[in-house]
C-alpha cells in the first residue's frame, strides 16, 4: 500500500445531457517523501484532480486515501496551493499565516504562534515584508507568503496547483529553488500540477501526464533520476533532462494530435436541403422598359420567378 493513493477515481460535473466526464479511472501510488509532478494541458482536468486529492470534491467512483485512510473532506493533512495566492487582501502578510495556523494549532499560546509565523515567513524570505497587505507585494512575494501560509500548517501533503503560472520566468526559477529546498530540508509528500515540462523535468522525482479531456485519465510515468541537487544552468547540457524532455513533450504532442483527430472525425454537422439557383438567369442589368428585380424576392421560394 502507497502512502498516498487514487484508486479508480471518476469525476463528472452536470447531469443528463449536460455531463461533462471529466476524469475517468484514475489512478496513482504516491509514496511518502515523493515529489509528482503532473503535466497535462490547460482544460484537461488538472484542478479537478488537486481537488479531488483535497477533498475538495469527491469521486463519483473510486476513492481517494491517505496512509490507508478514505479522504472525504478537506484535511490539515493535506495542504493546498493555488495559483491565484488567495491572501486575504485586509489583512497583513503575518496575520495571514497566523489566521491559517490557529485554525490548525488553536493550542498555541502568541508567543509560539508569533514565533512559528516568523520560522515560515523567514524560510520563504518574506521577514522583511511581514506587516504588508498583499495589494503592496509583487506577484512573487503573494506567491511566497501563500506558499508560507501553506506550509506553516504543516502539511503531511502539499497539494500545488500551478503554483508558478502566474510569475515571470526570473520569480518563477526563485520560488522554484525555494520549494526544492523546502522540500528537502523539510522532508514532505508533494504532488504538483504545472503545463511546463521543464519546470516538472527540474522539480520532481516522477512526471505522469494527464490525458486530454473529456475522459482524462493518467498516462505511464516517466520517472526522473536526475541527482539532486539539481542545478537548472547544468541541466540545459544534460543528456538525460533533454532526453526526457523530449520524450515528456513529444507525448503530449501526440495526446493532443489524437485528441484533435478524435474530435475532428466526431463532428457532425446538418446541412439544410438547399436548391441551386442559376444566377446566370437574374436580369442584373435591366434592359429598356424591363422591371429591375430585388435579388431578396428573387432568391425567396415564395416570391420567386425562377421554378
Ligand atoms: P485544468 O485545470 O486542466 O485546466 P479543470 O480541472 O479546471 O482543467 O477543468 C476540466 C474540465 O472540467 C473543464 O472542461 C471544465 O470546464 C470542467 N469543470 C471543472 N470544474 C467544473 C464544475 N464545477 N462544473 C462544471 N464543469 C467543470
Amino acid at each position: 500500500m502507497s502512502y498516498l493513493e487514487i484508486a479508480n477515481a471518476s469525476v463528472g460535473f452536470g447531469s443528463y445531457d449536460n455531463r461533462t466526464e471529466v476524469l475517468t479511472d484514475v489512478t496513482l501510488s504516491v509514496e511518502e517523501n515523493e515529489f509528482v509532478a503532473i503535466v497535462g494541458f490547460s482544460g484537461a482536468g488538472k484542478s479537478t484532480l488537486i481537488s479531488l486529492l483535497a477533498g475538495l470534491i469527491h469521486p463519483d467512483k473510486g476513492e481517494i486515501r491517505i496512509g490507508g485512510e478514505v479522504i472525504q473532506e478537506p484535511s490539515p493533512r493535506l495542504g493546498i496551493m493555488f495559483q491565484n495566492y488567495s491572501l486575504l487582501p485586509w489583512l497583513s502578510v503575518y496575520e495571514n499565516v497566523a489566521l491559517a495556523v490557529k485554525q490548525v494549532f488553536p493550542q498555541f499560546s502568541k508567543r509560539e504562534l508569533r514565533a512559528h509565523v516568523e520560522k515560515y515567513l523567514a524560510m520563504v524570505s518574506l521577514t522583511p515584508a511581514l506587516n504588508k497587505k498583499p495589494a503592496e507585494l509583487s506577484g512573487g512575494m503573494r506567491q511566497r507568503a501563500s506558499l508560507a501560509r501553506t506550509l506553516a500548517m504543516q502539511p503531511e501533503v502539499l497539494l500545488l496547483d500551478e503554483p508558478l503560472s502566474a510569475l515571470d520566468a526570473l520569480t518563477r526559477a526563485v520560488i522554484q529553488d525555494e520549494i526544492i529546498r523546502i522540500w528537502e530540508d523539510d522532508k514532505r509528500t508533494i504532488v504538483m500540477i504545472t503545463n511546463d515540462v521543464d519546470e516538472a523535468v527540474l522539480m520532481a522525482d516522477r512526471i505522469v501526464p494527464l490525458t486530454l479531456g473529456p475522459r482524462a485519465t493518467l498516462g505511464s510515468a516517466f520517472p526522473v533520476q536526475l541527482p539532486r541537487p539539481r542545478n537548472r544552468t547544468n541541466l540545459n547540457t544534460n543528456r538525460e533532462f533533454r532526453r526526457l524532455r523530449n520524450d515528456i513533450s513529444k507525448y503530449m504532442v501526440n495526446l493532443n494530435e489524437e485528441a484533435k483527430a478524435r474530435s475532428e472525425s466526431q463532428v457532425v454537422v446538418d446541412l439544410p436541403t438547399m436548391m441551386p439557383v442559376d444566377f446566370s438567369a437574374l436580369p442584373l442589368q435591366p434592359a429598356k422598359g424591363r422591371r429591375r428585380v430585388s435579388l431578396t424576392k428573387a432568391l425567396n421560394p415564395k416570391t420567386s420567378f425562377f421554378k
